[in-house]
């Protein structure tokens, strides 16, 4: 299956490059990440048929700290994202994303985004 996401996409983040922190995944990480994209991310981006953008993937402790995210948080150990369909059609990812499989799926800051961890 062709790859919509990137290694790129998901270890941005604009709190790092805001605050000047690193945010570099290793190599356990970029693996969690990879697999994420081709469980999750991949199939429900095929299911839904429409563009699905990451608010948040990776997150080094800094990063996570910086933008108050639970110390435990999937986003560190490259298992979680934060997804947003910026169309209005995030509860049809949920559905799509409720068939995948995950450990985590939810609603955050009052339903704006998705989150999803694997
Ligand atoms: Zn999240």
């Amino acid at each position: 299956m062709k790859s919509y996401f990137t290694l790129a996409e998901l270890t941005r983040s604009a709190t790092a490059d805001r605050l000047g922190l690193d945010n570099t995944p290793d190599a356990a990480c970029r693996r969690q990440l990879e697999r994420l994209m081709r469980v999750v991310l991949n199939p429900a981006r095929e299911a839904l048929g429409m563009p699905v953008y990451v608010n948040s993937g990776y997150r080094s402790p800094a990063v996570n700290r910086a933008v108050g995210g639970v110390p435990n948080s999937y986003h560190l150990q490259g298992r979680a994202a934060d997804l947003d369909t910026r169309c209005g059609c995030n509860r049809q990812l949920f559905d799509v994303l409720s068939r995948l499989p995950h450990t985590e799926l939810l609603w955050e800051q009052c339903g704006r985004w998705v989150h999803v961890a694997l």
